[in-house]
């Protein structure tokens, strides 16, 4: 697999709820041979108690972002870009673009990890008991990332289905809400991502799902190709098979977050 266009933009270390170090990451994509990695730890609004403990400690985000410059200075033969994960929570929003602006980040991934303050990725916290049915929560979930697109705060909306790793299924045909939150980032402009590490998640396929992956192409919505990582190893995870289901659903070419161009996606 030839890695020379593509970049790796979603890759969490220690700051947040990744295992390995900054360099060490950079290690991992210098040697696959990527054009750019980009470090994309967590950034969860306070407040949320042990539902929220997966982000940069505050007092930290200074380090984090000395480190990632760091190693942008100590690798010259790869671009590295300072990124963040941050979550989308509609109450913390004016928190969020403030907190962005303190920082020089060279993108910013939106992500809902959260249906109001139930985590649903987290079934070992609690969830909230206010919700009616599953069928609610899909809809509040995907109506969430149709603000988050719609609030210009984010350059890339993460792993769109995300929704699909809680163990409750709805009743009804989703793909109505699926469909309105496409168009969503689909009309603000916004870049979506192919997660590849959706294959170590439970059900086990990359996000989103064939027939989104497709719709989205057919919106024009760009895509780049992400792993998600949580260790080192995982920095450009399976993103061969990323490849092949871009090229599957359409996709002939994927975004370069350092100067957003457009490049050729490899022959996979
Ligand atoms: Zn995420
Ligand atoms: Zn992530």
């Amino acid at each position: 697999m030839d890695y020379r266009a593509l970049g790796d933009y979603h890759v969490h270390t220690r700051y947040s709820d990744g295992e390995g170090e900054v360099e060490e990451c950079v290690e991992r994509a210098v040697s696959l041979g990527l054009f750019e990695i980009g470090i994309s730890d967590h950034l969860v609004p306070p407040g949320l108690g042990e539902a929220g403990s997966y982000g940069i400690a505050p007092e930290l985000l200074d380090s984090y972002v000395a480190d990632v410059q760091g190693a942008a200075a100590r690798h010259p033969e790869i671009r590295v870009l300072l990124g963040v994960e941050a979550d989308y929570l509609s109450e913390y929003e004016h928190w969020l673009r403030e907190t962005l602006c303190t920082y020089p980040f060279d993108y910013v991934i939106g992500a809902v990890h959260f249906v109001g303050r139930f985590a649903f990725d987290n079934e070992s916290v609690p969830g909230h008991p206010g919700w009616p049915d599953a069928d609610a929560v899909y809809r509040a979930y995907y109506e969430a990332v149709a603000c988050a697109a719609r609030c210009g705060l984010f350059d890339v909306i993460a792993h769109i289905d995300y929704i699909t790793v809680w163990s409750e299924r709805p009743t009804q045909d989703i793909e109505a809400f699926e469909d309105a939150a496409l168009e969503a980032v689909a009309g603000a402009g916004t870049t979506i991502e192919l997660c590849t590490s959706g294959i170590l998640d439970w059900p086990g396929l990359m996000y989103p799902s064939a027939r989104l992956l497709g719709r989205a192409h057919d919106l024009g919505v760009p895509l780049i190709i992400d792993s998600d990582a949580h260790e080192p190893g995982q920095v450009g995870l399976a993103f061969d098979q990323g490849v092949a289901a871009a090229r599957a659903a359409g996709y002939e070419t994927t975004v370069r977050l350092s100067d957003r161009n457009f490049v050729s996606l490899p022959l996979a």
